[in-house]
């Protein structure tokens, strides 16, 4: 990137590879549901070492075919993080559930999963932990409802990333894990989003439910119905993914550990040259024999909501691309006005807010790059 000139905080990059893939699959003659859907799926399967992956549209239709794999519906309840983009828990409202959100641990900016364990009722189906900014969510304190809810790790951010040596999306982990291959994230396929799991009926139930609902397995043709029979078994979408997408995210992920090596760089960098600078703090950290997935540089400013103002605009009158992920999903109008979900449940989610700032972080900065926001962020900070 040229220093000095606007700095987006985060873009997409796209080799000669990535470009040769996707003409080759639009010159097939299967542009949508081609080989290539199938074949990354596999190639992701064997990445997290998981048994089964489900390729999406987007994230979100794959969060919401998760929803619809852990039986969630009217009545039911969704726990997640409030810190979080919205499509966590839209999800559950598609499905005619009610969202309740868990506070934060101030720790990790992660969902508390041990209160999020806590809060389990007999109405609660699922709970969507999100591993936030791609350090990788503690799911252990979860193990004590498991039988009865369902767990859905939104890791949009944390594709590569591994806790402990288990990575995300693999064995041991959530029931379902869902990643998302938008241009913004770690690795993508334009738009796009992924599903893994370990169990075979959510898997199942996770193909159903992307084709209206549609197949022609575990079917009862009449004798009169021969090959062109097939059953609408559920109410599904149309959630598939195209094999040009496919072509692409395939691509794209043999450069994954690359990318997700390149921004660990970056942000060892952001912490190296922040370091002694204490009008902010600086992001939680990954345990020990973990690897972070580094979607996001979020740097939290002292001292209050007009602090952190001054600052973001400081940044963006300097031409540096920032940005606030999240506003808490309960303060968003829809959630607060007509679902009525309160305000301050959550001290730690509100803590956070007033003081995040995302930093430009992406595989295609340079260290000059991450040399001049720190110099334009050490000017916006409050004298
Ligand atoms: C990006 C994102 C999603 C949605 O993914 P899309 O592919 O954009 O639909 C869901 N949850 C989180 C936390 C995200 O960052």
């Amino acid at each position: 990137m040229t220093s000095g000139g606007p700095l987006p905080y985060a873009r997409q990059d796209i080799d000669d590879a990535d470009v040769a893939a996707v003409v080759e699959a639009l010159r097939d003659p299967f542009i949508t549901q081609g080989p290539r859907v199938a074949s990354l799926e596999r190639a992701v399967a064997e990445r997290v070492g998981a048994k089964h992956c489900v390729a999406y549209s987007s994230g979100t239709a794959a969060l919401h075919g998760a929803a619809f794999a852990a039986g969630v519906g009217p009545g039911d309840e969704v726990i997640s993080s409030p810190i979080t983009f919205a499509a966590s828990t839209n999800v559950a409202l598609y499905q005619g559930a009610s969202p309740r959100f868990v506070d934060i641990d101030p720790a990790t900016w992660n969902l508390d999963t041990a209160a999020a364990a806590a809060a389990v009722t007999e109405r609660t189906r699922a709970i969507v932990p999100v591993s936030f900014t791609g350090l990788p969510v503690d799911l252990a304190p979860l193990d004590a409802v498991r039988d009865r809810v369902t767990v859905i790790e939104d890791a949009a951010h944390a594709i590569g990333a591994h806790r402990h040596g288990r990575p995300v999306g693999g064995p041991g982990g959530a029931d379902i894990t869902c990643f998302s291959l938008h241009p913004a994230k770690t690795i993508t396929s334009a738009e796009g989003g992924l599903a893994t799991t370990e169990d075979d009926e959510l898997a199942r139930l996770l193909r159903l439910f992307r084709t209206h609902g549609i197949t022609k397995e575990g079917i009862h043709p009449s004798p009169d119905e021969g090959a062109w029979y097939y059953e609408m078994q559920e109410l599904g979408f149309n959630y598939r993914i195209t094999d040009v997408m496919c072509a692409l995210g395939e691509s794209q992920l043999r450069r994954l550990d690359d990318f997700v090596d390149r921004r660990n760089a970056l942000a060892a960098r952001y912490r190296e040259l922040l370091a002694g600078e204490d009008r902010i703090s600086l992001p939680p950290e990954p345990p020990a024999d973990s690897r972070h997935g580094r979607h996001l540089f979020v740097i939290h400013v002292k001292g209050g909501g007009a602090n952190r103002r001054s600052t973001f605009e400081g940044l963006q009158e300097r031409g540096v691309g920032c940005q606030v992920h999240y506003v808490p999903v309960y303060r968003l109008p829809y959630y607060r006005d007509r679902l009525g979900v309160p305000q301050d449940a959550c001290p730690n989610a509100e803590d956070y807010y007033w003081g995040a700032i995302s930093l430009p972080l992406f595989p295609l900065m340079t260290d000059d790059d991450v040399l001049r926001v720190v110099a334009d962020l050490k000017d916006s900070l409050p004298a």
